[in-house]
């Protein structure tokens, strides 16, 4: 008995501290893809104020360590390592980084997209294709696929994927990307029945234009702004903090009995399927 209870907090170098705190996340671990900026880094810090511990994770080392080091300085149990989600091996080392480190998984935010292609879809290449579906769809899927083992040794969990309102309402000029975000409806809809048994709760945001790097073509154009504006019921660009406190509360428990939803987030722009 002595010996399992030393093992265990061998494996677990930091104490699960569950139910110790009033925080609704407090102690639950929480993996979030393409979080050293953005929506992806709001994303962490809100899970974090909500006590949860998070990962963090992007392509470049030098990305992770600012967003590490700036969410310790806001008191954040976080660890951080390099994941281009469209890469099996990083996908795996973000999953037993994880492990290692907090000896489970209860969240995942798939947040990861790009989006290499602007103009007439019919213009776009296999090779476009292939990689928005890859990086926007099929890692989504493929992440879920590593960690619901996990959660369901936990006894349950929750996963959000980051859409987007062009998922509704395809955007000019980005076809490719529009397709992939509305299959990201489709994916949540298809997971929340077939994981509801195991009490995970799959779940989606689809964000409006938010004021991110990945966006700023948008925001920072004028014109394009005046225009969106003509659509949008609060006369602004959304910050990813109006974000990423959506994603934590779909992650809490005060969403306990919400699943295969995705909530716009738009300020009040319309878009359906
Ligand atoms: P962002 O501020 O530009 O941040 C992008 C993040 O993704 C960075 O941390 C980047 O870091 C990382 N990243 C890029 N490619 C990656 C890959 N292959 N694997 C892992 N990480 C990767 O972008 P954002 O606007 O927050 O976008 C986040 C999500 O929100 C996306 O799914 C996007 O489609 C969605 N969204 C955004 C808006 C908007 O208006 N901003 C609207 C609707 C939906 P590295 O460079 O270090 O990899």
């Amino acid at each position: 008995m002595f010996s399992s209870a030393v093992k265990c907090l061998w494996i677990c170098p930091v104490i699960r501290q569950r139910n110790m705190s009033t925080s609704s996340l407090a102690g639950k671990v929480a993996i979030v893809t393409a979080s050293t900026d953005g929506i992806g880094l709001a994303a962490a810090q809100a899970l974090g104020k909500k006590g949860a511990h998070v990962v963090v994770s992007s392509r470049r080392q030098a990305n992770v360590d600012r967003a590490v080091a700036l969410l310790q300085r806001q008191n954040i149990q976080v660890t951080g390592t390099t994941c281009n989600v469209g890469k099996a091996e990083d996908r795996e080392r973000l999953i037993e980084v994880t492990l290692q480190k907090y000896g489970g998984i209860d969240i995942l935010v798939s947040n990861a997209a790009v989006n290499p292609f602007f103009g007439n879809t019919l213009d776009s290449t296999e090779e476009v294709w292939d990689k928005i579906l890859s990086i926007n769809v099929k890692a989504s899927f493929l992440l879920t696929k590593l960690v619901v083992p996990h959660m369901e040794k936990l006894g349950g969990g929750s996963i959000v994927f980051v859409s987007s309102i062009a998922g509704y309402q395809p955007m000019p000029a980005l076809g490719p990307y529009s397709v992939s975000k509305t299959a990201l409806l489709g994916l949540t809809r298809v997971l929340a029945p077939e994981l509801a048994s195991s009490n995970i709760r799959v779940n989606c945001v689809a964000p409006g234009i938010i004021k991110t790097r990945f966006s700023s073509a948008l925001w920072q154009n004028e014109d394009i702004m005046d225009d969106f504006k003509k659509q949008l019921s609060i006369k602004r660009a959304g910050d990813p903090e109006e974000i990423g406190g959506v994603i934590a509360f779909l992650c809490s428990k005060e969403a306990s009995y919400i699943t295969g939803e995705t909530i716009t987030v738009t300020g009040g722009m319309s878009g359906r399927l």
